[in-house]
């Protein structure tokens, strides 16, 4: 199984050289338990992977899927481009040490206050449609500002539906056939369109969907290129690459990934006669994905139609199964060893009824106050967390070396309504 668990000598489990039961006397529960060594390994493993093939090759993290403050800051010190999808993300980067050239701004659907602060912060623009691109150049000074674009090279792949992010019912990018055009305007209203980039979906486990994106995307660029008379400085085709989420699903071989997909790209390159432009690639769930778990305790153990084992976590706290059937695996951490024995539903406390981390899910017998972890929980986790049913958001720790830090306090009571104004006619 290619999961990333690993169990200690007294059978829990280990998290980066810490226990997770000490990480819960410590600081209760929900919390996510973030493992800095493994962000650190999997930049890295994935930024060898792509730069043997193509040396002049960027990493820009979505940081999305994760923007706790140590988080990105562990990928800034690891040299780390961002991929930052709103003006918050721009405005936190920022804060963090990221240069505005190591920020790629990829909106959809921004206005022109938006707009604006992002060019101000000195974030390269990857323009999402005309009408941004029409209103960019009468907010900012347009003369040699250079700028990209989002394309839809009409392949889409993912997880789920919601995920994918090219093809005709795609909301986002420029159509592949009107890009001779749009980039030609830009040029006459002044800018320096320099990049082209593209983001087909998430969740991907092999090369193919990716070979397809590559393909249209840098069809598209050699005719930009050709007709538009466009040199590119970089070319960048997004995020999606896959983690195993299941212990099924096989970790998926980066080296031959990168091979493949590189080899395209260099064919492509040359077919365009397009000389080196510098190759972007956006992950967001590869970095941080697996690199966090999240703690929960069981409170309850019900039999009625069906064995339901209650925790103190809910879609709240992670949202991806209730909201795309997403499949978390969950052991549990108290007793590594402890052999599968039922099928059961596993439920949060969020009064819905579609509030279930699994259904008829093998788990090992469970009792209340056994701690389990919900692994894979680093991606899309706590960044959908939210207050729904009035519950406090979770805590995070990093683990550094088997050392734990709180990086992020569990909300209090008072964090629910601080921002609230209560009118004085009925104070
Ligand atoms: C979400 C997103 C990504 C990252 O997707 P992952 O599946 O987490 O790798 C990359 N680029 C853009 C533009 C995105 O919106």
């Amino acid at each position: 199984m290619d999961l990333n668990i690993k169990v200690n000598d007294k059978n829990h489990l280990d998290i980066g050289g810490a226990d997770a039961c000490d990480i819960v006397e410590e600081f209760g529960t929900p919390t996510y338990v973030i493992d800095e060594n493994r962000i650190r390994d999997n930049y890295n493993r994935f930024y060898n992977a792509f730069s043997k093939y193509y040396p002049d090759f960027k990493v820009f993290y979505a940081c999305k899927a994760n923007t706790n403050l140590a988080v990105m800051k562990i990928l800034e010190s690891e040299g780390c481009c961002i991929d930052a999808v709103s003006p918050g993300e721009v405005h936190i980067s920022k804060m963090l040490g990221f240069s505005g050239d190591r920020i790629l701004f990829t909106g959809n659907n921004i206005t022109n206050d938006e707009l604006k602060f992002v060019h101000d912060e000195g974030a390269v623009l990857n323009i999402d449609s005309v009408s941004a691109l029409k209103r960019l150049a009468k907010i900012v000074d347009p003369e040699g500002l250079k700028i990209s674009f989002r394309v839809n090279p009409m392949v889409g792949a993912g997880h789920h539906d919601h995920c994918i992010t090219g093809g005709v019912m795609s909301k986002f990018g420029i159509m592949g056939l009107e890009a001779v055009e749009v980039y030609s305007l830009a040029k006459k209203l002044g800018f320096t369109p320099v990049g082209m980039h593209s983001h087909i979906g998430s969740g991907i486990l092999d090369p193919e969907p990716f070979k397809l994106a590559i393909e249209s995307t840098m069809d598209i660029a050699g005719k930009v290129h050709q007709e538009a008379g466009i040199d590119f400085e970089f070319v960048d085709f997004g995020g999606g690459v896959g983690i195993p989420y299941t212990p099924d699903e096989k970790l998926l071989d980066l080296d031959k990934f990168a091979e493949i997909n590189i080899a395209l790209f260099k064919e492509k390159l040359e077919e365009f006669d397009m000389a080196t432009p510098t190759m972007y690639l956006e992950p967001g769930r590869y970095l941080v994905g697996d690199a966090s778990v999240l703690l929960v305790s069981v409170n309850s153990v019900k039999e009625s139609y069906r064995k339901f084992i209650g925790v103190d976590a809910g879609f709240h706290t992670l949202l991806r199964p209730a909201m795309y059937d997403s499949y978390h695996h969950i052991v549990v951490a108290n007793r590594m060893d402890a052999p599968i024995t039922q099928k059961v539903d596993i439920a949060g406390n969020v009064c819905e009824s579609g509030d279930l981390f699994a259904r008829d899910r093998l788990m090992p017998d469970v009792e209340e106050n056994d701690v389990l972890a919900i692994l894979n929980a680093g991606a899309y986790g706590f960044t959908m967390s939210s207050n729904y049913n009035s519950r406090p958001l979770a805590s995070e720790v990093l683990i550094t070396d088997g050392e734990a830090n709180l990086v992020r306090e569990r909300e209090r009571f008072e964090d629910l309504y601080d921002k609230q104004i209560i009118p004085s006619h009925l104070k």
